[in-house]
Order: C-alpha cells, then sequence, then structure tokens
C-alpha cells in the first residue's frame, strides 16, 4: 500500500497535489533546490540540486511512488530514482515532452495533427524553415521553453535577423503560426489498469504566452470525442499512468496539437472546485493504483490566474461559488502566484460572477471582455 509520495519538483503543482493527497491520507516528499519551494509547506523538502545523487536516493528510498510537478526534470534523475522506487507517468513520456522536436514528430508519427515545422540549426536552415513554412512563423528553443520563453513570431522577412541573434545559440524549431479561432486543453488521467478518465475540453486564454483564463466547459460533443480521441492515442503510445494534458489550437473546426504535459497542467486548476474529481486526486489515485473518479464538471468553471501580485485579502471578496487559492510564493513581476476560480450554475450567473471578479482584480477591460465573452 502506499503511504508517500515523493515528488520531483516542488512548486504549486506539488502543493496542490499534496492540499488533494492529505485527506486521502497520503504524506509528501518533495526535492526542489529552491529554499522557498512553495510546497513545503505540506511535507518533508529535501533541498538538492537535480544531480545530487545521494538527495535523488533519498528521495526514493523515503517515498512508495515518485512523480513530477514539471518535465523538465533531467533525464538522469528521472532514471536514477526509476531504478529503485515506482515512477509515474513513465519517465519515457517525460523525455518525449522535453523536447518540441521530438515531441512533433512523435505526434506526427500517431497522426495527431500538428502546424508545420523544421528543425533549425544554423541560420541557412532557417532561412529555409521560413521559406518553406511561409509568414508569419515562430522560433522556439527545442528544450526548456516555458510560459512563451525561448519563443520568437517572425512576421516579417527583417524579423528573421532579430530572431535568430536571440534564439540562435540553441538547438531550435520553426513553427508555423496557427491563426487558431480559440486555444483548449484536454486533460485525462489514466489509472494502472487502463482506467481512463477525460475533464470537459477547457477554453485558454494566453497573454504574452502565459495562460491567463481557462473557462469550462468548451466544448460541442463533436469538438470533446475528437480531442479524447487525440490524448488517448498519446496514452496508449506512451503506456502511460497518471494525468496528462494536450494543449490544442482550434481551427475551423480542427484541432490541431501544440504540446502535451506529463502532469497536472494550469489548465485544470478549475477541477478543484468545479469537477467531481480533480485532477490532482485522480493523479495521485492514478499512481497509487486507486480507481479514479469521474472526471464530469459539477458546476460551469472560469479560473483566473493570479500573476505578480496577490490581492490583499481584503480584496478577496467572499462570494457564493468563488474559491481563492494562494501558492504562498514570493512576488515577483509575471509569476504565478495564486489562482481564483469562479464557479455557477449557468453561464449567465457565472459571467455576472466573472465580471466582479475581474473588477477586484483590476484586469485590462480587454481581457476582461473576452473572458467574459469567450463563455
Ligand atoms: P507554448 O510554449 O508552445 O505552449 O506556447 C505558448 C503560447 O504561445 C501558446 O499557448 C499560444 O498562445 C502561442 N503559440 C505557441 N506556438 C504557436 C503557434 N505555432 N501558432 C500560434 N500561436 C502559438
Amino acid at each position: 500500500m502506499i503511504k508517500t509520495v515523493g515528488i520531483l519538483g516542488g512548486g504549486q503543482l506539488a502543493r496542490m497535489l499534496a492540499q488533494a493527497g492529505r485527506p486521502m491520507g497520503l504524506e509528501f516528499v518533495f526535492l526542489d533546490p529552491a529554499e522557498d519551494a512553495c510546497a513545503g509547506e505540506l511535507g518533508e523538502h529535501i533541498r538538492a540540486e537535480w544531480d545530487d545523487e545521494s538527495a535523488l536516493k533519498k528521495l526514493a528510498q523515503l517515498a512508495d511512488v515518485v512523480t513530477f510537478d514539471f518535465e523538465n526534470v533531467p533525464e538522469k534523475a528521472a532514471s536514477l530514482i526509476a531504478a529503485s522506487c515506482l515512477v509515474y507517468p513513465p519517465p519515457g513520456a517525460l523525455f518525449a515532452s522535453q523536447d518540441r522536436l521530438r515531441e512533433k514528430e512523435m505526434m506526427q508519427a500517431m497522426e495527431v495533427p500538428v502546424a508545420s515545422y523544421y528543425a533549425v540549426s544554423s541560420r541557412p536552415d532557417l532561412v529555409t524553415a521560413v521559406e518553406k513554412i511561409g509568414l508569419p512563423c515562430v522560433l522556439k528553443t527545442r528544450r526548456f521553453g516555458y510560459d512563451g520563453k525561448g519563443q520568437v513570431i517572425i512576421r516579417f522577412q527583417e524579423d528573421m535577423e532579430r530572431a535568430w541573434q536571440m534564439l540562435g545559440d540553441h538547438e531550435l524549431i520553426c513553427e508555423e503560426f496557427v491563426s487558431f479561432d480559440a486555444e483548449c486543453s484536454i486533460i485525462a488521467a489514466r489509472g494502472q489498469d487502463g482506467q481512463t478518465v477525460f475533464w470537459p475540453l477547457t477554453r485558454n486564454l494566453h497573454r504574452e504566452g502565459i495562460l491567463a483564463i481557462s473557462v469550462a466547459p468548451f466544448f460541442t460533443r463533436q469538438l470533446q470525442s475528437g480531442a479524447e480521441a487525440l490524448i488517448l492515442k498519446l496514452l496508449d503510445h506512451l503506456r502511460y499512468t497518471g494525468v496528462m494534458a494536450l494543449e490544442l489550437f482550434l481551427k475551423e473546426d480542427q484541432l490541431i496539437a501544440n504540446e502535451f504535459a506529463p502532469r497536472v497542467h494550469n489548465s485544470g486548476h478549475w477541477t478543484s472546485n468545479g469537477a467531481h474529481t480533480s485532477q490532482f486526486e485522480n493523479h495521485l489515485r492514478a499512481i497509487c493504483g486507486l480507481p479514479l473518479g469521474t472526471g464530469e464538471s459539477r458546476l460551469k468553471a472560469l479560473m483566473f490566474n493570479l500573476l505578480g501580485q496577490m490581492p490583499g485579502s481584503a480584496m478577496q471578496a467572499v462570494m457564493e461559488g468563488v474559491y481563492w487559492h494562494d501558492y504562498h510564493k514570493a512576488a515577483r513581476v509575471g509569476r504565478k502566484l495564486g489562482h481564483v476560480t469562479v464557479t455557477a450554475e449557468s453561464e449567465v450567473e457565472l459571467r455576472a460572477k466573472a465580471v466582479q471578479v475581474a473588477s477586484v482584480l483590476g484586469l485590462a477591460a480587454e481581457l476582461n471582455l473576452e473572458a467574459v465573452t469567450c463563455l
């Protein structure tokens, strides 16, 4: 029986996993180099670098199963732990997601639609890629990019030089810029016995590459089943256990995959308050070999990410069906510090509450309007 869950990474995702797991009787141990890792309040924090073998061995010894709160865990660290402890999701899924080129090749091979792309490792490669793809396109680092970091949009020929100057010393991928109608994500959980649960498709609005707002459910039945079929291919191929998220572009009723995350995902935070079972609980259920709960919505939900600064506690208005989550992280420009989830029985009620919360947050009118009109 599993008693202690080890997590590589001690950020807000690890924190929310522990918040979901403690009522289930689970204990947590985190490995994270940061002194102030915010999950540390909820379990033992081994403060060590990713290549510290004795710390990795200690984590493997203390934990009955190990999982991740971010995907850039070095391959060596994950393999070292897997040699002596159960690790879910399988490290192979982690490695596939760490390199945008490998990830796209894998998805293409299993007929998951992706935007056209070319590998770029030199200036002439970039010229060829831009010629083949056409403008606009997006130049991205293959590794370590997140929240829009490590990517530049090339709109005009003149942008190419600037993009190369900014990113040229990395291995790169150049992608077609998808002029999408909407962005969305599908999240699924798979148990060790193959039981698979999906949450409703979630619509996502990004600002400067960072998720700003998620709204769920966002679907027609046809879109939902299309998205489920795509993520199922990845789950099968990777012999997956745990929660996975697949980020998608929606263009003219077609779903195009952007990237997958082998972990719980920011666009699924609403599930803690708006679904029958949260992504966090089901991830733990999956990796501990327990049966999964349904991902169905209980309510309509809208989540605002709280970036850079938390509203003061007096501002966090107590409203029925509004849930404030504070990760207890030090404030820094653009940093994810918390989120607020608004839930309601109907879209009309959700919209009314979302307007109130957006005004408390002082969100830019444009974002506020978009959040409300995308319902
Ligand atoms: P990523 O780091 O790949 O998840 O990108 C962050 C955000 O940048 C995405 O959610 C999109 O809003 C935007 N983006 C990334 N790649 C593309 C693309 N090929 N076409 C259009 N927008 C993109």
